[in-house]
């Protein structure tokens, strides 16, 4: 089964852009601006694609400075109880911006939730609108949609 990807080639290109920061800062530490303006690029295309980047690549950059957070490098990390409720604090060490995460173990995201799942969706509108139209929809996934809009645009 061969799916079709929209944006294939942007999404390689972050993907590299991403892995590049990795390498940059792995082997040299002051490698910080390097990793820095990958990221930012990564950000930028990401930005221009309305592409939504994985949770695991969006919580490593930093929103302010674009820095690649790896934790003991470019972060401090601390626990904290505020509320009652303990929590993650990353700190960004080129900017002080923190982020805050909470520690909850049943926290489920959107993206590994079910109904995210995009090849989900076309299973639950066949069984509703019954048998018409059943066999375009399978012959033809929605990226013609997406098509039309690139053309105008
Ligand atoms: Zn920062």
């Amino acid at each position: 089964m061969t799916t079709q990807i929209k944006d294939k080639e942007a999404f390689q290109r972050l993907n590299f852009l991403y892995q590049a920061a990795h390498c940059v800062l792995a082997q040299n530490p002051e490698n910080i601006q390097l990793a820095r303006f990958y990221c930012h690029t990564l950000r930028t295309v990401s930005k221009r694609l309305v592409l939504r980047n994985d949770p695991s690549v969006k919580r490593t950059i930093c929103k302010r400075c674009s820095a690649l957070l790896i934790s003991g490098v470019t972060t401090s990390i601390r626990q904290k109880k505020l509320h009652g409720q303990r929590q993650t604090i990353v700190r960004c060490l080129s900017c002080g911006l923190t982020k805050r995460f909470l520690n909850n173990a049943k926290y489920n995201l959107w993206c590994e939730q079910p109904e995210a799942q995009l090849e989900v969706h076309p299973r639950i509108n066949q069984d509703k609108h019954s048998e018409h139209k059943k066999d375009p929809e399978q012959k033809r996934p929605s990226t013609s949609k997406g098509d039309d809009e690139k053309k105008q645009g």
